[in-house]
């Protein structure tokens, strides 16, 4: 079970990939949306995505002290990597709009930290969450999520420049799958100009 096929099947299967009209957190419309918590409803189903994961980071002979993630998001993805890999897992979390570090956990210098997220859209939480890392003198190794929105596109496993992405392109992004949906402007959204309105996903019990 891998390839980018199953993990759109998998999702798909979970009720985790939506097809309508959405309102993005980035203002932008798109006729798809990830809801990554629907897959991590089954505890075996994310124990298997996370184990497909930690082979790739295993793979490529990155070595993690420990898994970070930014919560709420990242939480349940970050865990069950942290599991398959074999290591620490610790969280970051927005405290007053801002990202943090809290309920005692430590980072040692030179420690190396792994950021993962449910899903990457532009990398901004994840970058929030290294830079907690980075101040206390731990090293990012890697970024890992279960799906790539397609913001951050990969060409052969690298990160290729682009304008909405906000990781690093010298320190690796891993995912098990790489989406790319239509994203529109909402002036020029063809969803739009059909009279449909955009549902701001969560917001509606999705
Ligand atoms: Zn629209």
């Amino acid at each position: 079970m891998s390839g980018q096929v199953d993990i759109e099947r998998i999702y798909k299967e979970a009720g985790a990939l939506l097809e309508g009209h959405f309102l993005l957190s980035s203002g932008k419309h798109s006729p798809n949306y990830l809801q990554s918590a629907k897959v991590l409803e089954d505890p075996k189903l994310a124990q298997t995505l996370a184990q497909l994961l930690a082979a790739q980071i295993q793979e490529a002979g990155i070595e993690v002290d420990t898994v970070c993630s930014p919560a709420i998001g990242g939480l349940l993805a970050g865990y069950e990597l942290a599991r398959a890999l074999g290591k620490r897992f610790i969280f970051t979390e927005r405290k007053d709009g801002r990202m943090a570090l809290r309920r005692g956990f430590q980072v040692a210098p030179g420690e190396r930290v792994l950021i993962c997220e449910d899903i990457i859209t532009t990398g901004g939480s994840a970058m929030e969450a290294a830079q907690q890392i980075q101040e206390r003198g731990g090293q990012i190794v890697a970024f890992a999520a279960l799906a790539n929105r397609g913001l951050c596109p990969r060409v052969n496993g690298s990160l290729h420049e682009s304008p909405q992405c906000r990781l690093p392109q010298d320190i690796p992004l891993f995912a098990l799958a790489d989406f790319t949906f239509p994203i529109y402007d909402p002036a020029t959204c063809p969803l739009c100009q059909t009279g449909s309105k955009p549902i701001k996903p969560g917001s509606r019990g999705n």
